[in-house]
């Protein structure tokens, strides 16, 4: 298959669907699969296969959406941050609208700040290069899907001596938060669909441990439907073998070494930092730090006294459990009520790939609710 209507034919999708329900009743008891990227979250909505599951396979959201994972104190420096005389702050769309303490960077823009939105680190290296006169701080998320990008700004910057551009980095790495959510007591997961991006650069060996250490299988998937629904699939069959292991659904774009070239560049500009995330507390050697040679650049130490101390997320907003896969969005009292795409009171609610957009969106209250624009393909 080559394009993408081909991953959203519906007679394969119900083929599929049936074998799942035959899979799903020779295993005899209930599934817990965690979805870790926020993309497959969406997808899972978007395409209602939700209706397409067998009852016993419970999917749970997890913590791939670096927009949702970035502290709220971090979300605040950075508005403090912008608000400094000189300062320009380049940072993605999704991030404008994420509240901090006091406001978002979107309404510090509208207050007089240069916050400007950008696609790509290599965007905001180059709005560094037109400004000379300014200090040009990119606020750099994501997961290694995003680093490579941020590593060859760092570097092209240091090549041509550029000393107006900073990083507030708050990348993670994705192997480090699936310890922590096997570690955590309140967290069950029976496997991991595995986030297709990500594995693009760090392919399959990060995520050995999970299925040797903690006997749980990895199926690293696409995004279209059929992606999803084989993986599902071919989670059920290792658990019905009783053999987990790293497996690849999404060949056409993951290989099993990675990208080599980008985790290069990564490797020789970032270093391993213990890291908080929203929701998980303090990830031991989850983060990303400037190695020496690039230390300078790194506006957490430069603008050290701008940074908060932890700040805890808004009464009654759960995005910490949500983030965890203790509770669904419709679970926390604030989720479409004082919470809402046009006012969110968390991160969740904002990112393109939060689980509080996603139910807002396409699923509402429940995960089983299909929603007018859902279950297009269980249907026709
Ligand atoms: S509904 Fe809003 S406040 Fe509640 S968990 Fe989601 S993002 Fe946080």
């Amino acid at each position: 298959m080559k394009f993408a209507d081909e991953f959203r034919e519906s007679s394969l999708a119900r083929d599929l669907s049936r074998t799942l329900a035959r899979e799903a009743e020779a295993i005899g008891r209930p599934v817990r699969i965690m979805e870790v990227c926020g993309g497959h979250t969406h997808a899972i909505f978007k395409f209602g296969l939700y209706d397409l599951l067998p009852p016993s396979v419970r999917m749970i959201h997890g913590p791939g959406c670096p927009v949702c994972v970035t502290p709220r104190a971090v979300v605040e420096m950075a508005v403090r941050l912008a608000e400094q005389p000189g300062i320009i702050l380049c940072t993605f769309g999704d991030m404008m609208r994420v509240p901090g303490r006091t406001r978002s960077l979107a309404q510090a823009r509208a207050l007089g700040a240069d916050v400007r939105m950008v696609y790509s680190a290599l965007d905001a290296l180059e709005i560094a290069r037109r400004h000379p006169d300014r200090t040009v701080v990119w606020f750099a998320i994501g997961f290694e899907t995003t680093v490579p990008g941020t590593a060859s700004a760092v570097r092209r910057a240091r090549a041509e001596h550029l000393h107006n551009f900073l990083l507030l980095c708050n990348q993670v790495t994705i192997a480090p938060a699936l310890r922590a959510i096997l570690e955590a007591p309140d967290v069950r997961v029976d496997a991991f669909i595995g986030p297709g991006h990500v594995s693009v650069i760090i392919g399959t060996e990060p995520y050995r441990f999970v299925a040797e250490q903690y006997r749980r299988p990895v199926v690293i998937s696409g995004f279209e439907p059929l992606d999803i629904l084989h993986s599902v699939f071919q989670i059920l069959r290792q658990i019905r073998s009783g053999r987990p292991e790293v497996a690849v659904q999404y060949r056409r774009a993951v290989r099993p070494e990675g990208n080599r070239l980008a985790l290069e560049v990564m490797e020789e500009v970032f270093e391993p930092r213990d890291q908080e995330w929203r929701g998980l507390g303090v990830i031991p050697a989850s983060g990303l730090a400037l190695r020496p040679p690039y230390a300078d650049m790194d506006a957490l130490r430069v603008f050290a006294g701008l940074l908060p101390p932890a700040l805890p997320d808004p009464r009654g907003c759960r995005c910490g459990e949500v983030l965890r896969g203790v509770a669904t969005p419709p679970d926390c009292p604030l989720f479409g009520t004082a919470c809402t795409p046009s006012y969110p009171m968390g991160a969740c609610m904002v990112s393109a790939e939060g689980a509080c957009a996603a139910y807002y969106r396409y699923g509402r209250s429940t995960a089983a609710q299909p929603a007018a624009e859902v279950g297009e393909i269980a249907r026709s």
